[in-house]
């Protein structure tokens, strides 16, 4: 019974920080004293405004309707990424929040790669989702039914609100959210101090260790020492506890993910007039990609490119040219990324959760899913003060599996692309270094389609369909079909077909556009703000 944590400190206030105090809060309660120190004189890294559709097990377990939170932080919706360009053909296509369908025991792409000369584009002919992006419709009715009736249910109040690990997750939500990162810090932050959390807006100038090396305790610039059982390095890139005090050696990813730098920026934009669409898109330039990610208000744009390839000031030119007029006025942030991971993300009793502990670049949306991996994984192998070695390198192989699966999946959007016209694409086909792992599992792919068989067994995130998607858009595909499929009726898998076109259409037609959604809820919500202040 004593041997219990009583005291944590988190270290950091950017998503990171306060995704893990207000999560933290909610799970202890009043039984465990969490303090936050969030320097004022140095900024969070401000962009990490896509995520991916577990996110919403997070606002679930805090309580979280989406009109609590989306519109104070400029929420809008995400049902998938358009990518652009990513191949010789300039072809565009989507990577859906959406499973295959199954039929006679072989999924959809399966049966796609046999008709496909009959047949609509892969991601159009095998999801709902495609058309919905292209019309910029809602994932909602104004009634708030969500458009994908196989999770209608899980989008009830009763059945949300369960704490969970995402590697348990059965379901795949149809849709994640966009928002603006400082004003969802913002909203946690109040919300975390409303609950208990000690908010502490400080320096930390000095970080003290134990004889056993463990994490003693902080100091502040001008509220002291602060002592905890546990302490939470949520200092972004500087991994001022877990690399610069404990010395955990970081592991770059330079050999297979080449980008090692952004420019962001923000554009306004005349969402009444342009309307909004309902996807993260990513275009490939000369030597990297472009992030747009459409929030209620204004977009958030930036180019993610290979230092080696392009100097900064080439690439804010070229960028520059990509966004258009519209960027005329717009400052633009160099961000110097920090690629790849700890090789422990728990050393002692500190537990680094956010850009302190691993990022990849953000072609998948997955930093803000790290986080919250990097939470909920933390609950399910809490400890006591005995810290046992057992709970220590169960989180730290599963954090680190994850964070090594992505890494695979994002270099195969490189390496199994068709592009090779400028030295950066060139390189992505000739230098980049691939897992022994993926390189065995591309020649299967080669072969047959990814299945849940013959992908990486390892919880990333990523599930077949992921990596369906992305190989048939970069145009790695199959040399034939399935023979197997030779040998049956196709006339399920066509009526199959069939039943999705005319779904995409009947959703197309009757779903209202995202800007009419989200400003409807706005309007409601401002509504019982006046009622309640009246
Ligand atoms: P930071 O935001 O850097 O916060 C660090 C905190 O530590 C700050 O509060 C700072 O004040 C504090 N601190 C540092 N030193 C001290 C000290 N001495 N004393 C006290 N406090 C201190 N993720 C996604 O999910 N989707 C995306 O679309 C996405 N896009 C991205 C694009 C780019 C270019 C980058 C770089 C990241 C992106 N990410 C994205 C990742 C996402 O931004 C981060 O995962 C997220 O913002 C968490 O950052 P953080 O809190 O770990 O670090």
């Amino acid at each position: 019974m004593h041997n219990k944590l009583s005291s944590i400190t988190i270290v950091g206030g950017g998503s990171a920080g306060w995704m893990t105090a207000s999560y933290l809060n909610k799970v202890f309660g009043d039984q465990m004293k969490i303090s936050l120190v969030e320097s004022p004189n140095i900024s969070t890294v401000g962009v990490g405004e896509a995520t991916f559709s577990t996110i919403k097990l997070f606002f679930d377990f805090l309580e979280l309707d989406e009109a609590d939170w989306m519109p104070e932080c400029g929420g809008s919706y995400k049902l998938a990424i358009k990518f652009v360009n990513w191949n010789a053909e300039g072809r565009t296509f989507y990577h859906p929040f959406q499973r295959h369908e199954m039929v006679d025991g072989f999924s959809l792409g399966e049966w796609w790669q046999k008709h496909k000369d009959e047949l609509d584009a892969y991601d159009f002919s095998c999801f709902t989702t495609s058309a919905i992006c292209e019309q910029k419709r809602s994932p909602r009715y104004l009634d708030g039914r969500v458009y994908d009736n196989k999770v209608q249910e899980y989008f009830k109040k009763e059945k949300a609100f369960s704490k969970n690990v995402l590697a348990d997750l059965k379901i795949q939500y149809p849709y994640a959210y966009h928002f603006n990162a400082a004003l969802l810090a913002a909203f946690l932050r109040k919300l975390a101090i409303r609950n208990g959390v000690k908010h502490v807006p400080d320096d930390v100038t000095a970080i003290h260790q134990a004889e056993d090396g463990s994490i003693s305790h902080v100091t502040t610039k001008e509220h002291g020492d602060i002592y905890s059982d546990l302490f939470i390095d949520c200092t972004g890139f500087r991994g001022m506890i877990i690399n610069k005090v404990l010395n955990e050696p970081f592991i770059p990813f330079a050999e297979s993910l080449l980008c090692d730098t952004a420019l962001a920026m923000q554009v306004p934009k005349d969402i009444g007039k342009e309307g909004m669409n309902p996807y993260t898109s990513s275009t490939a330039l000369s030597s990297g990609w472009v992030w747009n990610i459409p929030l209620y208000g204004r977009d958030g744009t930036g180019y993610v490119f290979s230092k080696s390839f392009i100097t900064p000031e080439d690439a804010e030119k070229e960028f520059r040219k990509h966004v258009g007029p519209a960027s005329d006025n717009c400052n633009v942030s160099l961000i110097n990324m920090r690629i790849g991971r700890n090789r422990n993300a728990w050393v002692k009793n500190c537990v680094a959760i956010g850009l302190a502990n691993a990022f990849v670049e953000p072609l998948e949306s997955t930093g803000i899913f790290f986080i919250q991996q990097g939470i909920e994984e933390l609950v399910a192998n809490f400890p006591d003060k005995s810290f046992n070695p057992e709970l220590v390198k169960r989180y730290n192989t599963t954090i680190g599996d994850c964070v090594d699966g992505v890494k695979d999946f994002l270099t195969l959007h490189y390496c199994a692309s068709s592009r090779y016209d400028t030295p950066f694409w060139k390189a992505t086909k000739h230098d980049l270094k691939l897992s022994e792992d993926l390189q065995m599992r591309m020649k299967e792919w080669k072969q047959r389609m990814p299945n849940s068989r013959n992908i990486n067994p390892k919880y990333h995130g990523f599930e077949s369909y992921s990596y369906a998607v992305m190989l048939q858009g970069l145009g790695y595909l199959p040399e034939r079909s399935l023979p197997v499929l030779d040998h049956m009726d196709s006339t399920r898998a066509l009526n199959k077909f069939r039943e999705i076109r005319e779904r995409s259409e009947y959703l197309c037609r009757t779903l209202p556009s995202v800007y009419e959604y989200l400003t409807f809820v706005r309007e409601r919500v401002a509504m019982m703000e006046e009622v309640e202040e009246a």
